[in-house]
């Protein structure tokens, strides 16, 4: 017998609204959300109705079609909503879940922060104070410069120091130098949206002091150095140093800034890291640097500028300032993280410190306790050594040894978008047809809900 189905057997919206399985997404939504998606749904079973009707038996499964569609689109919002995620990739500073995950400390001054807060006053005097007064004068103190600005990102630092400093003018930067920094933000563009003209000198892997010094013209606004922070060379290359540039008497009137993006302060040489420092440029006299806040800085995400007072006066009075300058809550996360790399605490409390410090052999008895603590049905499992990085554009050639759980089976694809649709969600990677927990991105509280999020994904 046919069931003769048409677009009026799909119910009103308000009979779906009551409907058992939708009525309790109501509640901790909003009302106007649901009633949008119920006529989302409706419009697609309505399409299906047109196009193949034989789908539908009953009146009822044209309904529980539409509550389908509904409680699909109620799932795929709460996996969009912001949410803890655990890092299994074994990369340090994903740019996909955030960077660099914030310390303790800093949770709590943006908690403190969050309420009414005296971002611009000064409580002595009762009178406005800078923004963020403390934080710049930390951020001075850690890296040794006179003054300190903070913007949004290191781009918008790029784009603030060039606009401020050389608009209209030319700014004079090594061939092999001109990087894509990720994003599509790409150098030569960056220099055309802030105004200024691209002088090139050298030649991909070869420049010279004298370049420079045979491009400088009256048109000369700046001299950048820009830090190969997401790629290396090597072999036949040669550039001068940022001390090189700064002490060279030709370029003497010039500004000389050095875009170091990863903002390695606190040393890394004695796990045989070797990054230039901010403390090293600002020893070094450059007039401007700038970095990112959520490289490896280890905070928040902004963009770092600390210089000679001059120069800074300059940036932090440019109109650009106005739309570039971050909130309350980035300057207190900023703030405590900056306090921690003064206090020398960086492997105690930023969490990007100490996975890095994490030795082999620790992250290998992690995974031997996650093992043991997972109970899933998949017997091809074992702990293989593994290679972590640094990842967020910073460090390309450091390769942290590590160890992961290591996970066969015909179903990786699937085990791989339930452990990312689970709560908490999970992020692992995947390599030669097996699927990787690398336990270097995953801090020690983590590793139990990590446990039952396995055995949910391989149940
Ligand atoms: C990462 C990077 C930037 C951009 O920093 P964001 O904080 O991501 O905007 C700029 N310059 C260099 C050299 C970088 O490595």
């Amino acid at each position: 017998m046919s069931f003769d189905v048409s677009p009026r057997d799909i119910p009103a919206v308000d009979v779906l609204l009551k409907n058992s399985a939708i009525e309790p997404l109501v509640d901790g939504r909003e009302r106007g959300q649901i009633v949008s998606w119920i006529r989302d749904a409706a419009g697609k079973v309505r399409n299906r109705i047109m196009t193949v009707p034989a789908e539908f038996d009953s009146v009822a499964a044209v309904e529980q079609a539409v509550v389908s569609e509904v409680l699909a689109r109620a799932d795929s919002d709460a996996t969009t909503s912001l949410q803890h995620v655990i890092n299994a990739t074994g990369v340090l500073l994903h740019t996909n879940l955030g960077r660099a995950p914030l310390a303790e400390r800093a949770l709590s001054k943006m908690r403190e922060a969050a309420a009414y807060t005296n971002l611009e006053l000064n409580l002595e005097s009762g009178k406005r104070s800078q923004r963020g007064e403390r934080v710049m004068q930390l951020l001075c103190r850690l890296t040794g410069a006179d003054a300190a600005v903070v913007v949004n990102n290191c781009a918008a630092a790029t784009v603030l120091v060039l606009q401020a400093i050389a608009g209209g003018k030319e700014v004079i930067v090594s061939r092999g130098q001109l990087v894509e920094i990720g994003g599509g933000f790409r150098l030569p563009d960056v220099f055309a949206s802030a105004g200024v003209f691209l002088r090139e000198v050298g030649t991909t892997n070869r420049t010279y002091i004298r370049d420079y010094e045979s491009a400088l013209n009256e048109l000369t606004g700046a001299v950048i150095r820009v830090h190969r922070s997401n790629f290396y060379q090597g072999g036949f290359t040669t550039e001068p140093s940022i001390k090189e540039l700064v002490e060279c008497p030709t370029l003497k009137d010039v500004a000389v800034i050095d875009d170091l993006g990863s903002g390695l302060v606190t040393n890394l040489q004695s796990m045989g890291i070797a990054e230039p420092l901010v403390q090293g440029s600002v020893e070094s006299n450059a007039d401007i640097c700038m970095f990112s806040g959520d490289k490896l800085f280890g905070g928040p995400q902004c963009g770092i500028i600390v210089g000679k007072k001059a120069w800074l006066q300059k940036i932090r009075s440019h109109p650009l300032m106005r739309a570039l300058r971050c909130d309350k809550l980035t300057l207190a996360a900023l703030e405590a993280t900056a306090e921690i790399h003064l206090e020398q605490r960086a492997f105690e409390e930023l969490p990007l410190f100490q996975m890095l410090r994490r030795t082999e052999l620790e992250v290998r008895s992690a995974c031997e306790s996650l093992l043991s603590e997972i109970a899933c049905n998949e017997k091809d499992v074992e702990i293989v050594s593994s290679v972590s990085r640094i990842g967020g554009g910073s460090l390309p050639h450091v390769e942290l040894p590590s160890f992961a759980l290591s996970f066969g089976g015909s179903a990786l694809q699937e085990v791989a978008s339930k452990l990312r649709q689970g709560k908490p969600a999970v992020l692992a990677r995947q390599a030669n047809d097996r699927l990787l927990v690398d336990l270097r991105t995953v801090m020690d509280h983590e590793l139990g809900s990590l446990a039952s999020c396995l055995s949910r994904a391989f149940a």
